[in-house]
């Protein structure tokens, strides 16, 4: 009788462990396995008819921790205000071909550092260059990412800093209409707006992006923290801007440094037509 309980119950344990084991093999691929995990496509249960938007908020470099909190709270409204299956996640797993196809736009909600591993990279390039959409905000414009082609053709603005002396300093943008951003009518000429101002190296223009706003300068003082950064772009300072990148739609805005702005309601309201516009295939870029 007891060694029938000691049989039983080395058994009952060893299948405990050997299930451990399975499970543990099954969530940890090996490194040299390159098929990507499209298991999260299941959980997600999207439908392609729907106008799937994926709000990713993965931060390696400057988190922006308050900011990041805000806009995943206030993108679940906009979402069911505005009819969009929206997908909440910083896992880069779904950054594989077969899960980005369902979605019409991805919003880099202040993303920095290196989030994605070289093949999820290649993923999105070939997501955004196939015609997908790309809104990025505030830190995802920054110089934390060491990706040449992000910085290249998604940004295509090579950030600097931005002022320490103060940090954050209230501005005035100038609208720059253009009949491409359908919104572009509904936003005031003049937009009175705190931030820490980033600063490019060059203008986005110069690369074929159509700038929206751009930032007066002349009360602001644009001295950043190290030596060698104690300037500003001058009567050409875009903040917000958009392109093509090939058949796909990319917006970009630098605001979006502190919670608290999420709160505006006409700051939403860009983030809404950044959303509609770079996922609206109807809308030809060129
Ligand atoms: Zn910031």
């Amino acid at each position: 009788m007891r060694k029938a309980f000691i049989f039983f119950i080395v058994l009952y344990l060893g299948y405990f462990t050997a299930k451990k084991i399975q499970s543990k093999w099954a969530e940890v691929p090996s490194k040299t396995e390159k098929v990507p995990n499209d298991s999260l496509l299941s959980l997600l249960k999207l439908d392609k008819d729907d106008y799937n938007v994926l709000l990713y908020s993965k931060a390696n470099g400057w988190v922006h921790e308050d900011a990041i909190a805000a806009a995943k709270k206030i993108f679940p409204r906009i979402a069911q205000k505005q009819n969009w299956k929206l997908t909440v996640s910083d896992d880069s797993a779904l950054f594989s071909t077969a899960q980005l196809s369902y979605f019409d736009v991805v919003i880099w909600n202040n993303v920095t550092g290196q989030t994605l591993d070289s093949l999820q990279r290649e993923t999105f390039k070939n997501y955004i260059e196939t015609g997908g959409g790309f809104v990025g905000i505030h830190g995802s414009g920054d110089d934390s990412h060491q990706w040449e082609w992000y910085d290249k053709n998604v940004i295509r603005a090579l950030f600097s800093h931005h002022p320490m002396k103060p940090q954050f300093q209230v501005g005035t943008l100038s609208k720059i209409g253009d009949s491409l951003f359908p919104a572009a009518k509904d936003f005031p000429d003049q937009w009175k707006w705190e931030e820490e101002w980033y600063v490019f190296y060059e203008s986005p223009k110069i690369h074929g992006s159509t700038v929206l706003y751009n930032l007066d300068e002349s009360n602001l003082v644009m001295v950043g923290e190290q030596e060698d950064k104690q300037w500003g772009m001058g009567e050409d300072h875009p903040i917000v801007w958009y392109h093509c990148q090939e058949k796909g739609k990319v917006f970009y805005t630098a605001m979006g440094h502190k919670g608290t702005y999420y709160q505006d309601t006409l700051y939403q309201q860009l983030l809404i037509e950044a959303v509609e516009w770079a996922g609206n295939n109807s809308i030809k870029c060129n």
